[in-house]
């Protein structure tokens, strides 16, 4: 096929050049002939008719027939350049010729086209050879599905995933595999996680993130599977998190243990002591006014750390955001709290949670406003698709942002340090967030509670 095109081209050059050669040969016709009748019809001797009749018929017929390959040339060297193009071979050059020449253009332009397809061509084949190496590199298996569902290529995570070299691997279907269920054709592309084990990574409480998306290649659907092993990062964040805990879970009960430890031995050595002091009794029910104030405090914080573990799924019913906001600040006994009041909203939300939360926030705005002097101001607005609450304070603001939301952190002296946790528990399970962070204009600190509204009622 390709070369019957070929083919046709050529006969379709010659005849081109053929028809060049012809217009020159019937340009020069109407001349020569002019010049034969006048030479024949003229007082010349023949030998002269015929010499000049062999002379300018040789001219004429030499110098059209001359033109033939000042054309040819270089047409067939625009046609081998081309084809040289097609191949893959970018290392042809068209002979430069004068600016001014359009032939000379031409071969110019035709010299530019190649340079730039080779940078396009080596541009090409760096991005290829780069994402192989990333493909084989990675800690992450990648398989790609033809229509079939048949393996058609894996990189080496995925072969030692599945503990076989890309061999054997290629050509099997899906389910030969044991990924059919990963690659469930029939589902929408997307994220998932499950638990299972692979040959390559018998561990059985892996947890592996599969994302199965469509491409396709050479016009053909193809799938394309990521498998994750999730399992490391999870621990190493579990283990973060309980670090966290036992480092404030150790601070806390060693705050307690170590007053009652040393309140113990004193009153062992009161009680040693011969004679005893005069107010040895009242010592005595100080001392164990003490353990007992340490150990109230232990078994409030045990008590906290059980709050925070079982906060139960909320209940969504209607709430009305003014009545809500109105009846917490009411609430605070030791400051006025001013309401900035918002557009009157009912939202779905649970009620006796976001009280709990709002009460937190006021409580510590309060806490701070003591501390700072000045006021602490509640409001709401809608904010797009958002309810948006927010309480700010006139308070010292806020020194360690890193540690407020962890478990059990407090900087008072009677704090348990869960409220701001447990108020982001339950924004979180409304589908919100909570922050705090230092108020922009003024001393202070802001806390921001975001909502979103799902089709609730706005009046
Ligand atoms: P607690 O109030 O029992 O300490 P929280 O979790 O409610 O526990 O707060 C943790 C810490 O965050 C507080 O001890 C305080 O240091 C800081 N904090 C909370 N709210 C504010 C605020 N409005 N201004 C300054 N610091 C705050």
């Amino acid at each position: 096929m390709a070369r019957d095109s070929r083919t046709d081209a050529r006969v379709r050059r010659l005849t081109f050049v053929r028809r060049i050669v012809g217009m020159a040969l019937l340009a020069g016709l109407p001349a020569l002939i002019v010049a034969l009748v006048l030479l024949w019809s003229g007082p010349y001797s023949s030998q002269t008719q015929w010499t000049l009749t062999i002379l300018m018929t040789g001219c004429w017929l030499g110098i059209s027939l001359a033109l033939r390959p000042r054309v040819e040339i270089p047409l067939h060297t625009l046609s081998n350049l081309l084809s040289a193009l097609r191949e893959g071979d970018y290392s042809l050059r068209a002979r430069a010729t004068r600016g001014d020449d359009p032939l000379g253009e031409v071969m110019r332009e035709a010299n530019l086209l190649i340079n730039t397809l080779r940078e396009q061509r080596l541009d090409a084949l760096e991005a290829t050879t780069l994402l192989r190496k990333v493909m084989e590199e990675i800690d992450v298996a990648v398989f790609a599905f033809d229509v079939s569902e048949r393996l058609r290529l894996v990189n080496r995570a995925g072969e030692r995933l599945l503990a076989q070299p890309a061999e054997r691997l290629l050509g099997s279907t899906a389910a030969e595999l044991g990924l059919g269920s990963c690659l469930q054709s029939g589902s929408h592309p997307g994220e998932r996680v499950f638990e299972r084990t692979f040959l390559g990574e018998p561990d059985v409480t892996a947890r592996w993130g599969v994302s199965r998306s469509d491409f396709r290649q050479g016009g053909l659907p193809m799938q394309l599977l990521v498998i994750t092993n999730l399992s490391r990062a999870l621990r190493e964040e579990e283990l973060k998190a309980w670090q966290r805990l036992v480092r404030v879970l150790g601070h806390e009960i060693n705050n307690s243990l170590a007053p009652i430890k040393s309140m113990a031995g004193s009153l062992e050595k009161l009680l040693g002591r011969a004679p005893r002091p005069a107010d040895w009794e009242e010592d005595m029910q100080r001392g164990l006014r003490v353990i007992g104030g340490r150990a109230e405090a232990l078994s409030r914080f045990t008590g906290a750390y059980a709050r925070l573990a079982r906060l139960p799924k909320p209940t969504f019913q209607p709430l009305e955001v003014g009545p809500w906001v109105r009846r917490v600040a009411g609430l605070e006994t030791r400051l006025p709290v001013a309401v900035l009041p918002g557009p009157d909203m009912i939202i779905s939300a649970d009620g006796d949670q976001l009280e709990q939360l709002l009460i937190n926030l006021v409580r510590n705005a309060v806490d701070a406003s003591l501390e700072g002097g000045g006021g602490v101001r509640v409001g709401w607005k809608k904010n797009g698709a958002n309810l948006e609450v927010w309480v700010e304070d006139d308070g010292p603001g806020i020194s360690n942002p890193g540690n407020l939301f962890v478990p059990f952190f407090t900087t008072k002296p009677g704090g348990v340090g869960i409220g701001l946790i447990l108020s982001r528990q339950i924004a979180e399970a409304h589908g919100g967030t909570l922050s705090l962070k230092n108020r922009l204009s003024g001393q202070g600190a802001e806390a921001r509670l975001i909502l979103p509204l799902r089709g609730e009622l706005i009046h």
